[in-house]
């Protein structure tokens, strides 16, 4: 596994990252698993202790976090940013900002709630998610001449798949709606109403696969496609290509104030994409021409005062939850902020700008206000997973997350990926059609009785749905 000379020491990662040559991944045919107890990075086999210490989450700040579990941290928090913004659809769908920040409270702060099941189970958010990056991850390499038929036959395979695990995760109707066409192939119509954040909520991972400045291209042909496998819409998809850019931003360490203005910058490869896609391209054209997405995120960044992409964002100076849940709604399409393409991804954004990498003040910021706060919630924790790792994140937040193991081989398969050269097996990476539930746990805070449960793998079992009608609203 480890790829000579420059396969550089795990604590040696990030400096090493961008001194690589591009590399292509040969996937070996199957059963080779690479599972998160065999390594922990290229480098090193993996004990059970040293498991442990990967969640060592004590570590000085200052202290640089391996580019492994940057990857990681991504994937895993992203599924935590989810689950706390949901909290089984009773905040996802809560009008005030103030409310949910009162029950937080009562629950004991974050660094009282263990986010296991049956309480805090993932949404539909995570699934896609693990989805997109699951197909990345079997995909595994570009073929010789950069055809992406295979991995978007794959993604829709997933997508497909992964409704049959949508029991108590609230999917939106665009997207259980989308994917009963995809059966015959991965292209749908164009869809007027298509503009929901669906796609962005589950792109995160594709900027983990083409982390590099020099992968913009195959970034936005990813990011363009699979968005429209559900949200065949620029305000839908141009989301899915924001959510993945600003994670491959966030890997690349590029200030946060420039991310806004950069992505603006790059609007013009997309258009580039969907003029060489042959696949509606008229009515894409002449939607994305109209302006919507970018004259949004324009306004946005003008109000912040990083239109430039150079200078510090500005905030009111009095700023707090009510006056969030003011802004939240005024960015969005109809009154749900971060229920569409344009705004979930600004909503993370702008959390991500104002928290000064401070974990709880992210979650308030992203996961706890008005709107659509899973799905805000998702992207951002991905955007801090890929700059801080789980530093600062408390551990009971993300130890027991529904699917961590998923999200965990996902993350280091994606890592591997895109950092090592030579072959891999990904056999149990592709479980998305069995999914595996580390619960539930009993209703207690007891995290040795916690940990014993999860290492004993008891209880697969997938929550029941307590979502009221209409719930599945979410991710328009
Ligand atoms: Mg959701």
């Amino acid at each position: 596994m480890v790829q000579g000379d420059d396969s550089v020491c795990c604590t040696n990662h990030l400096k090493g990252l961008y001194d690589l040559p591009r590399k292509h991944m040969t996937l070996a045919p199957s059963n080779l698993l690479l599972r998160f107890s065999e390594v922990c990075c290229p480098c090193h086999s993996q004990t059970d202790q040293e498991r442990e210490d990967f969640f060592d989450v004590t570590m000085d700040a200052s202290q640089e976090v391996p580019m492994s579990q940057r990857f990681q941290a991504s994937m895993v928090l992203s599924g935590v940013g989810d689950a706390l913004g949901y909290y089984h659809g009773r905040w996802e769908f809560c009008n005030s900002g103030k409310t949910i920040h009162k029950e937080l409270e009562q629950l004991g702060g974050l660094k009282k709630i263990v986010v296991a099941l049956p309480k805090w189970n993932v949404s539909d958010d995570t699934v896609m998610h693990l989805a997109t990056a699951e197909a990345l991850a079997e995909w595994g390499c570009e073929s010789p001449d950069n055809d992406k038929t295979r991995l978007f036959e794959l993604l829709a395979r997933k997508y497909i798949s992964c409704m049959n695990d949508m029991n108590g995760r609230a999917p939106g109707m665009t997207c259980v709606n989308s994917t009963r066409l995809l059966s015959s192939s991965y292209q749908i119509p164009f869809n007027p109403r298509g503009g929901g954040c669906g796609a962005a909520m589950r792109a995160m991972c594709i900027g983990l696969r083409f982390p590099r400045p020099e992968d913009i291209d195959d970034l936005v042909a990813v990011g363009v496609e699979s968005g429209r496998m559900t949200h065949h819409h620029p305000t839908g998809f141009l989301g899915s290509f924001a959510a993945a850019l600003f994670v491959s931003y966030a890997i690349q360490g590029k200030p946060v104030k420039s991310w806004g203005a950069a992505m603006l910058s790059e609007l013009h490869v997309c258009q580039e994409y969907l003029m060489k896609s042959g696949h509606c391209v008229e009515e894409n054209i002449r939607t994305m021409n109209n302006g919507y997405f970018r004259d949004a995120w324009t306004k946005y960044l003008q109000l912040r005062g990083i239109l430039d992409g150079t200078s510090e964002p500005t905030f009111p100076n009095v700023y707090g939850v009510a006056e969030r849940d003011d802004f939240v709604k005024s960015v969005s399409f109809d009154g749900w902020g971060g229920a569409s393409g344009h705004d979930a991804p600004m909503i993370a954004y702008d959390a991500l700008l104002g928290c000064g990498n401070d974990w709880a003040e992210l979650c308030s910021r992203s996961m706890f206000h008005s709107g659509d706060s899973d799905s805000t919630g998702v992207i951002a924790a991905a955007c801090y997973g890929a700059m801080n790792g789980f530093t600062g994140v408390p551990e009971n937040l993300f130890r027991h997350l529904e699917y961590r193991d998923r999200l965990l081989n996902a993350g280091k398969a994606l890592y591997l990926l895109t950092h090592t050269d030579g072959v891999i097996t990904l056999a149990d990476i592709d479980k998305g059609d069995q999914p595996e539930s580390p619960g539930p746990p009993p209703d207690t805070g007891d995290l040795d009785q916690l940990k014993s449960m999860v290492s004993e793998g008891q209880d697969q079992t997938v929550v029941e749905s307590s979502e009221e009608p209409g719930a599945g609203a979410s991710s328009l």
